[in-house]
């Protein structure tokens, strides 16, 4: 019964980060108007703004002008729904489902919106990072001084990145957006996730980077959101950091 509420929660949260994903780059407010078609601008009707179930029946087209709908809205809210499952069987429900969701909602907008524009809203990494960083006492997981050190820790590892690789490339490889993901990232999980999450980001990101490269043949400047692949490491380190520190630092015991 749980499972089946935190699905459909998280259906209807779905719909309401694709609205954040295509409004916030836009600096537009997410609360009004309601949803329009981008195409022709008629208001879309509550009927026809029912997560997946609309989509099925209008076949992914818009009711007045037929002009499709992309597939993301859809999948995005599956995802979402997906996640919220996720974090509610780790978490069950608590305060820390509510906390974690927090996070996961805002790694699921940014990597949309780091995919469409290469950039990372600025001030929804701070209200992201400040929420995280006075609501920490509450969590069982972190602390105060954990989440702060995480924040700062995160950020401090990125930014090392983006002046080392400066300083011997001349050129800017990661933004300063992806240092702030990292703080909000560092600040929810604590400091001692921060190189699980950060691992995990580079390994699924040479992955994915390499499989593109030999896909499309593309040349070696091809430009990845990192964004995306921040939030793969921290969903990551989520689920399953505590499990790796323990097995990594008790094989570094043994030795
Ligand atoms: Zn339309």
């Amino acid at each position: 019964m749980e499972c089946f509420f935190a699905f459909i929660f998280g259906l209807v949260v779905g719909s309401f980060l694709n609205v954040c994903i295509y409004r916030i780059p836009k600096g537009k407010s997410v609360v009004s108007p309601p949803s329009s078609c981008p195409n022709c601008g008629s208001t879309i009707a509550w009927y026809d703004n029912i997560p997946i179930i609309s989509y099925l029946i209008l076949r992914g087209k818009c009711r007045h002008c037929r002009e499709k709908i992309s597939i993301r809205y859809p999948l995005v809210e599956i995802l979402t729904a997906l996640m919220t499952l996720a974090v509610t069987c780790k978490f069950g429900v608590s305060f820390d489902l509510f906390y974690y969701l927090i996070l996961v909602y805002y790694l699921i907008v940014i990597s949309f919106i780091d995919i469409d524009t290469m950039e990372i809203p600025v001030k929804l990494s701070y209200f992201a990072l400040i929420l995280g960083i006075i609501l920490s006492p509450l969590s069982r997981n972190v602390g105060l001084i954990d989440s702060v050190l995480g924040a700062s820790f995160g950020a401090g590892i990125i930014l090392f990145i983006i002046e080392t690789y400066y300083i011997l490339t001349g050129k800017e490889g990661m933004g300063y957006g992806d240092a702030n993901i990292m703080a909000v990232i560092g600040a929810f999980l604590g400091w001692k996730l921060v190189p699980v999450a950060l691992f995990f980001a580079s390994l699924i990101g040479t992955a994915v980077g390499i499989t593109l490269m030999v896909l499309k043949k593309k040349d070696r400047k091809l430009a990845l959101p990192f964004g995306p692949f921040l939030a793969a490491g921290a969903l990551t380190a989520l689920f399953y950091g505590r499990e790796i520190l323990n097995w990594y630092l008790e094989g570094i015991g043994t030795c």
